[in-house]
């Protein structure tokens, strides 16, 4: 293999390694992580919500309950001083049964407060569990699409290590003032310098190459460039 063409095939594993980053990092897999994993942390925040008000309408469920039973025993004390038969004072009987009529509003508001509690709390309670059920199910798709990227990564990142092997070993047999020239080419011409000549067109302008310069190019041996794009030639047929 001369230097021109063994340029040529250099050329060739620069374009695949370009490739391979591109493909590395634009990784469909990846994007669907990234939108698993914003979904996740959406669907965390809204189960912590979730548990936060679980745990508030608890303690005020648990709250009436204690001043419910308050009640009830304050109602108890009343009643079997009322009923009793010890207060005969018209007006002193007259009070307490108005402490006991209040005493009774108050026990019918608390006892509906702990029904809207206990709804609260069971409404609440399905929202968590729907919660976690979708975390876990998501949790578990993750996974499974983080093991495909992982196992896809380490696949490009294996041929990207083959890749900068095998041009290590070329470029150690192509002279350095070769490939500072293709260097400089590749970044003028964004990306192509060396060009495959074939039936005297050039590979990389398409236009008609001069029968001389084809003559030229042919042998591979030196680099002979093209009139019109300026691009390094090399034959193949
Ligand atoms: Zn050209």
């Amino acid at each position: 293999m001369t230097e021109i063409q063994s340029l040529l095939e250099l050329q060739g594993l620069d374009m695949q390694r370009l490739e391979l980053e591109k493909t590395l990092a634009g990784l469909p897999v990846q994007k669907e992580i990234d939108d698993l994993e914003a979904a996740l942390a959406v669907l965390r925040a809204s189960l912590d919500t979730t548990n936060a008000g679980l745990a508030r309408a608890r303690k005020n469920q648990k709250e009436a309950e204690w001043s419910l039973k308050d009640i009830a025993a304050a109602i108890e004390t009343v009643s079997t001083k009322l009923y009793g038969g010890a207060v005969t004072n018209p007006r002193e009987i007259e009070g307490m049964q108005g402490k006991l009529r209040m005493l009774e509003a108050n026990k019918t508001r608390l006892e509906d407060q702990i029904i809207s509690h206990m709804e609260e709390i069971e409404t609440l309670e399905s929202q968590a569990q729907a919660a976690s059920a979708e975390i876990t199910e998501k949790s578990s798709r993750l996974e499974g699409l983080e093991s495909v990227r992982d196992a896809r990564v380490s696949e490009i990142t294996c041929r990207m290590s083959e890749n900068a092997e095998k041009r290590d070993n070329l470029a150690s047999t192509i002279p350095g003032s070769l490939l500072a020239k293709y260097e400089q080419l590749l970044k003028d011409k964004g990306g192509l310098a060396v060009v495959p000549v074939r039936g005297g067109i050039c590979g990389g302008c398409h236009v008609a190459l001069p029968t001389f310069l084809v003559t030229l190019a042919r042998p591979n041996d030196s680099v002979v460039r093209c009139e019109s794009c300026g691009r390094i030639l090399c034959w193949v047929g």
